[in-house]
């Protein structure tokens, strides 16, 4: 493999001390999270100590100040296992991201030391049943009536949605005016008019709570918004090269996992009185992944040391995402078919990879979408 350059030896440390964790707090409950379609609660206080939340946060808001690097290794280490169930990302990058970034003082000491302790979790609510890519066109509504907003509406596919208590909402506070009309209001679980749907049945991601989220006259006061009213879409574009790129760190960490593991097994299985390894298919598939997963690899690491200098444009971002979660998924299909009928079989670790990889070609900005913006960068001039 081509060394890796980025990481420091703190980082190095803290990769043990995370993997460990994993090994102890996740590893063993996995299966039974993936019946009960959820992690258990006190996973998220256990991994607050152990420093797998916010841990970009500053000290003052009970993170550690640490560096990006911190939460690539978090997504490494539970990509390195298969562990989908805790909705960490977007509870660390997204939602407390948004939070430190666009809250007030008031909101940022309220809110950010319990998502860091994992005292209190959070989802992220853009999505609704009539608009996801097109984010703009949402139709949840958020009304102000004197020092408070009414807030209407419905949310679905949310991560985290069954165990949250805080919930960054897309709301339309002005329809008339498009994507300027857009406002992120914070909603806390526990008011009234705030209701929780099923617990959506999905292909993969089992472990993983997804959920639909109804707003039926919720009340908050004015101080729940985050940021200026109007500023939704241009407070998400302004996150979403640091999101998409780390979607592409899990991706790549995944497809690494599934050559590794599809070699593993090739030296083992044997088949007209040789190994599957020694069949040339086997031996050419596999090699060219490896090298393929081996390019990409080195293009993040060259995204997040862009990243890491505030120098990574959205579009760079979104080919990151777009090739990373492209390869992920075709990778683990192709794996999968050296596993024969075992490769079907849920308790083979490869079979669970495919059916969790496929959202990643869905959430966080269809391919399709990643195409047009880097599209649209390419044919500017036009
Ligand atoms: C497991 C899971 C977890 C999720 N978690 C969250 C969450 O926590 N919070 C949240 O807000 N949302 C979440 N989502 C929603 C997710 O972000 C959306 O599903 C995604 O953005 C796509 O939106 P959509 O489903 O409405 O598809 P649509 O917007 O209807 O698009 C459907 C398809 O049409 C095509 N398409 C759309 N637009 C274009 C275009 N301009 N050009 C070409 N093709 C196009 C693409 O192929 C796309 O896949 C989650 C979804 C899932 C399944």
């Amino acid at each position: 493999m081509i060394p890796r350059t980025i990481f420091s030896s703190e980082h190095e440390q803290f990769r043990d001390a995370i993997r460990r964790f994993i090994e102890k707090e996740i590893v063993p409950h996995h299966e039974r999270w993936e019946e009960a379609g959820m992690v258990d609660r006190e996973l998220w206080p256990k991994a607050g100590e152990a420093g797998m939340l916010c841990p970009n946060l500053p000290e003052e808001y009970g993170g550690y100040g640490a560096d990006y690097l911190f939460n690539v290794v978090i997504n490494e280490e539970l990509a390195r296992v298969g562990a989908t169930g805790p909705g960490f990302a977007v509870h660390s990058d997204m939602v407390a991201t948004y939070i430190y970034t666009f809250g007030s003082e008031e909101q940022k000491k309220n809110w950010l030391p319990k998502m860091a302790s994992g005292e209190v979790i959070g989802a992220l609510g853009l999505t609704e049943p009539s608009a996801g890519s097109d984010l703009k066109n949402i139709r949840t509504r958020a009304v102000r009536d004197g020092d408070d907003y009414v807030i209407n509406g419905q949310k679905v596919y949310i991560s985290n949605g069954q165990l949250c208590d805080i919930i960054v909402l897309a709301c339309k506070t002005d329809p008339e005016a498009g994507a300027k009309g857009m406002s992120l209001i914070l909603v806390e679980a526990d008011r009234t008019g705030f209701r929780r749907g099923r617990n959506l049945k999905k292909i993969g991601l089992k472990a993983q709570d997804t959920s639909e989220l109804f707003f039926d006259d919720v009340r908050v006061p004015v101080t729940n918004l985050l940021g200026q009213e109007g500023e939704a879409f241009s407070m998400a574009m302004s996150k979403l090269a640091e999101e998409r790129l780390s979607i592409a760190v899990s991706a790549i960490a995944n497809a690494e996992r599934a050559v590794q593991l599809a070699v593993d097994y090739t030296k083992e299985r044997k088949a007209f009185g040789r190994t599957i390894a020694d069949f040339q298919n086997t031996r050419f598939k596999l090699a060219e992944l490896h090298s393929e997963v081996l390019a990409k690899r080195v293009f993040v690491d060259r995204c997040i040391d862009l990243h890491m200098q505030k120098q990574l444009s959205a579009t760079d971002a979104a080919a990151a995402k777009m090739l990373c979660t492209e390869l992920q998924c075709r990778a683990v299909d192709e794996c999968l078919q050296f596993f024969g009928g075992y490769g079907y079989m849920l308790e083979y670790p490869i079979a669970r990879m495919y059916v969790d990889s496929r959202i990643r070609r869905i959430a966080g900005g269809a391919s399709e979408i990643m195409r047009d913006i880097i599209a649209r960068e390419m044919f500017k001039q036009h």
